[in-house]
């Protein structure tokens, strides 16, 4: 089965082809001739950047489309960056620059009070019919400088308790049996296989 992936980033796209392994195959904008598809994520919940994200591209291609919107919500920051996480330290910031920004704001904030959750919601869209969302999500801490070189974004600085490393520490077959995006495309791939979609 093939649906449209909504989204630009390599990363998001190598870790949603893996754990959907061989039955789905994500084609991307570029390959159905939308590379420069700008999508405005202006929602207020990731549920509905989602929804934008992959009925705006099925509507464009005739295509089932599904999408990824995710981000990181940190406690002591009540919930923040939650839908502004990619573009935290201002829009169009590098990775650095956003983890930057969220060690400052943390700035004073003790170990125990840095808890935060990695939330990924996939939207599913399919031509008349209504989108569909799966949320996942993992809990974690933010430390207090980066370790790790592995995944993308904020992953240096997200510690997994239960491995005592940051996710850009543990393996790419590790994080994708444990992250966000893995427990919202876990729901996802379950209700494909039962018959429950498409
Ligand atoms: P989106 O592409 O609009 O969904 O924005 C996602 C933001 O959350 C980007 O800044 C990413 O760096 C960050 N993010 C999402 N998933 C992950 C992850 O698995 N690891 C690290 N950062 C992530």
């Amino acid at each position: 089965m093939k649906l449209v992936l909504a989204s630009q980033n390599k990363h998001k796209a190598m870790e949603m082809q893996a754990i959907l392994g061989d039955g789905i195959t994500l084609v991307t904008l570029d390959e159905v001739g939308c590379g420069d598809l700008e999508i405005i994520e202006d929602g207020e919940t990731f549920e509905e950047n989602a929804i934008k994200k992959a009925v705006t591209v099925m509507e464009k291609t005739g295509l089932p489309s599904v999408a990824d919107d995710s981000g990181l919500c940190v406690d002591a920051l009540s919930g923040a960056p939650g839908v502004y996480t990619a573009r935290f330290a201002g829009e169009g910031a590098s990775d650095d620059e956003n983890i930057e920004k969220l060690l400052s704001e943390l700035d004073g904030v003790s170990e125990e009070n840095r808890t935060a959750r990695f939330v990924s919601v996939i939207a599913l869209a399919v031509p008349n019919k209504e989108p569909i969302t799966y949320r996942g999500e993992v809990n974690g801490r933010i430390l207090f400088e980066k370790h790790g070189e592995n995944g993308f974004g904020y992953d240096p600085v997200f510690y997994l308790p239960d491995f005592d490393a940051s996710m850009a520490e543990v393996s790419a077959e590790v994080k994708n049996s444990i992250s966000h995006r893995f427990n919202a495309l876990k729901l996802f791939k379950d209700e494909i296989e039962q018959g429950k979609i498409l």
